[in-house]
């Protein structure tokens, strides 16, 4: 069994339609491909319905989740597998954070054109078409004005962040997302604990805090981390009790990651079902 828990469509910051996505998972040879765009379940309907033979799909989104840190607020990414898509409370919550990607994103490009790069608001929203919009969206607008030869140096240059145009989001307090994801029925995994191209990283007692408030699992097979970083979260995920996850994180052509680059153990897998009663994996 290949299992990738963890993958982006056009519903979000992915190039691949859901559609297109579920269909390269069949075709790459996945047995089970996790839908997890940025607070939103828009893809779900779209990929179910394209699903081929043999593939399932758990459905799933990626919070947009911040934690006080020591030296300011550190963002991070909680993973949601298997809620349910009509929780009252998790709905507004999704939709409170698509509106402040779409107002920052409209934000960051006015004071980017406002220093005299050659994109606008309009053109932006064009290429999110819809989706929960990104900034790998604002960077794919400024790739084909001509402003970076990639989506990943329009990054480096402009959009990282500690980067000149950075503004943060209206993110959702993590330990209350974790407990948010559970009271919908669905199976919380912390995404890429480590990754430090998203600036700082929460320390253990934060990871220990969202254990105690029913975190399932780590996902510490991710392509932003190191072996050492690899190393520590598997004994981390052991003292809290915590499954271990892997996944690619793939966003088409938006990063260089193969879908099914990283996989989850089938136990793991079969561990996530059994703990979600919000909604179950579709298998065509
Ligand atoms: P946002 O959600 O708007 O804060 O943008 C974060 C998204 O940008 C995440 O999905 C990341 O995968 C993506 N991202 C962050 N850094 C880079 C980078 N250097 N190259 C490409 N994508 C990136
Ligand atoms: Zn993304
Ligand atoms: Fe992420
Ligand atoms: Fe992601």
């Amino acid at each position: 069994m290949r299992i990738d828990l963890h993958a982006h469509s056009t519903a979000s910051d992915g190039t691949d339609t859901p559609a297109a996505l579920v269909w390269q998972a069949g075709e790459c040879g996945l047995d089970v491909i996790g839908l997890t765009d940025h607070d939103t379940t828009g893809g779900w309907t779209a990929a179910v319905d394209a699903l081929p033979a043999g593939l399932t799909l758990v459905r799933g989104a990626e919070l947009s989740c911040v934690s006080a840190g020591p030296s300011g607020p550190v963002t991070l990414h909680l993973l949601a597998y298997l809620f349910d898509p009509d929780d009252p409370a998790f709905v507004a919550e999704r939709s409170r954070l698509r509106a402040s990607r779409r107002d920052r994103g409209r934000e960051i490009v006015e004071r980017l054109a406002a220093d005299g790069f050659p994109i606008d608001w309009p053109t932006v929203a064009g290429i999110a078409d819809g989706g929960a919009v990104g900034r790998p969206h604002i960077a794919r607008a400024l790739v084909s004005a001509g402003v970076a030869g990639s989506v990943a140096e329009a990054f480096d240059r402009l959009l990282h962040q500690d980067g000149p145009y950075y503004l943060a989001k209206a993110d959702i307090e993590v330990l209350g997302a974790v407990r948010l994801v559970r009271r919908a029925g669905g199976v919380p995994v912390f995404a890429h604990p480590l990754a430090r191209r998203r600036g700082a990283v929460v320390d253990d007692e934060v990871i220990a805090a969202m254990a105690a408030a029913g975190l399932a699992g780590l996902e510490v097979d991710h392509t932003d981390h190191s072996a050492a970083d690899r190393a520590h979260l598997r004994g981390l995920a052991g003292e809290l009790g915590l499954l271990v996850t892997g996944a690619s994180d793939y966003h088409g052509t938006n990063k260089p990651v193969r879908l099914g680059e990283r996989t989850t153990d089938p136990e793991v897998y079969e561990a996530i079902v059994a703990a979600a009663t919000g909604a179950a994996p579709v298998t065509a």
